[in-house]
């Protein structure tokens, strides 16, 4: 915000972010983001009415309890899983969400009971994008690459080059979670959307065994499938499966053994592996460090794919539930890519030119929020520009 322009009166967007698990929605105050929210389980509605209703009186609550006056309310924005329809706000379709919620038009019948006539809809990493862009954080510099040691989202930057704009107009957001995908914005507009999460990975899982997408994709090689937080629970679970006990020689498999005995089903074990994961690479478990490492190799190609996109950000910042375990997820791949630029390598980088190298980071929250933050950002830049 730049100091002498006066706030406008209407300052406070509402944010809706539709997943396939939860739908969450907050109240974004135009200089200071996001002020509060809240989760209901997506199962929870049973048809469009009754969940336009439910986030309707979900907002008033919410608006009430921080003492808002309806009339500062600028507009709402609606992140989501799936394919937006921008002329009539509307989600048309989506392999995440129940089929009797679509095509949802949520912003519409939420704008309607608020009288509100700015709206929005966009797709989750687009929006994750834009939430970066206007909430997420402003360059510091370069700072040196600590060896193995913790450090906490956004504090670490790296960068190839030793200048920083004063602001990164040209961003990407890349979310390492159930799926992967990225987002991409310059000066504060939506680029296209590349399925970043179907390119090139490898055809094969650390345990050497083919790796398909899932259900809705099904295509084998594609980087979802080897590199996302689903795909490390699928292989390390699969090769469990086929080991005998008496070879279960590391804290990984012998970590699982304890969730399983203590009658963890298939679902919760998927969910769980990947922390386990690191978990046993931060003891110094010889096998959770080889994978560990294998990972942070396909991160590197992740960033060679966003490099080949052509959208060139000056800054790609990670989010996702992998990016938690960031100290050995993230910062060690920041590490090998550098390293890899810094010997002359065009393994990663094609022929991008050094100077044009992306900053890397780890987003604020690990990303948790950047969907509501972006459908926030939408409204504001949408009535006021991006530089207010
Ligand atoms: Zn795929």
């Amino acid at each position: 915000m730049t100091p002498g322009i006066s706030i406008p009166p209407k300052n406070i967007a509402l944010a809706v972010d539709t997943g396939g698990t939860n739908t969450r929605i907050g109240l974004l105050e135009l200089d200071k983001g996001l002020i509060c929210h809240a989760s209901y389980p997506t199962a929870l509605f049973r048809d469009k009415n009754q969940m336009a209703e439910t986030l309707y009186d979900g907002f008033c609550g919410m608006l009430d309890s921080n003492d808002i006056n309806y009339h500062r309310i600028a507009g709402i924005g609606h992140g989501s899983t799936g394919v937006p329809d921008f002329k009539n706000v509307t989600i048309l379709d989506s392999p995440n969400l129940p089929k009797s919620l679509l095509p949802l038009d949520l912003a519409p019948r939420i704008a309607k009971k608020f009288k509100l006539k700015t709206m929005g809809v966009g797709n989750d990493c687009s929006f994750a994008a834009l939430g970066e862009d206007r909430f997420g954080y402003e360059p510091k510099g370069v700072e040196p690459l600590p060896e193995g040691s913790r450090r906490s989202p956004g504090a670490f930057r790296i960068s190839p080059y030793q200048i920083f704009p004063k602001k990164f107009e040209k961003k990407c957001f890349y979310t390492v979670s159930t799926g992967e995908n990225g987002g991409f914005t310059d000066k504060g507009v939506i680029m296209g959307r590349p399925e970043l999460g179907h390119g090139y990975g490898g055809d094969e899982d650390f345990f050497g065994r083919t790796a398909e997408c899932g259900p809705n994709c099904k295509g084998v090689g594609h980087v979802e499938a080897v590199h996302s937080g689903s795909a490390l629970g699928k292989m390390i679970l699969r090769e469990y499966k086929f080991l005998p006990s008496n070879v279960r020689n590391s804290q990984v498999w012998t970590q699982i053994d304890t969730m399983v005995s203590k009658g963890m089903n298939e679902e919760k074990l998927l969910k769980a592996i990947p922390k386990t994961l690191y978990d046993c690479a931060r003891s110094g478990d010889p096998l959770a460090l080889l994978i560990s490492d294998w990972h942070n190799e396909k991160t590197c190609r992740v960033i060679g794919n966003i490099l080949a996109s052509g959208y060139q950000p000056q800054i790609i910042a990670f989010g996702g539930s992998v990016t938690k375990s960031m100290d050995f997820s993230m910062v060690p791949a920041f590490r090998m890519f550098a390293e890899s630029v810094a010997r002359g390598s065009k393994d990663y980088t094609g022929f991008q030119p050094e100077a044009q190298l992306p900053a890397l980071a780890v987003c604020r929250d690990y990303g948790e929020n950047h969907i509501l933050l972006g459908a926030g950002a939408f409204v504001f830049n949408k009535l006021y520009g991006a530089e207010l």
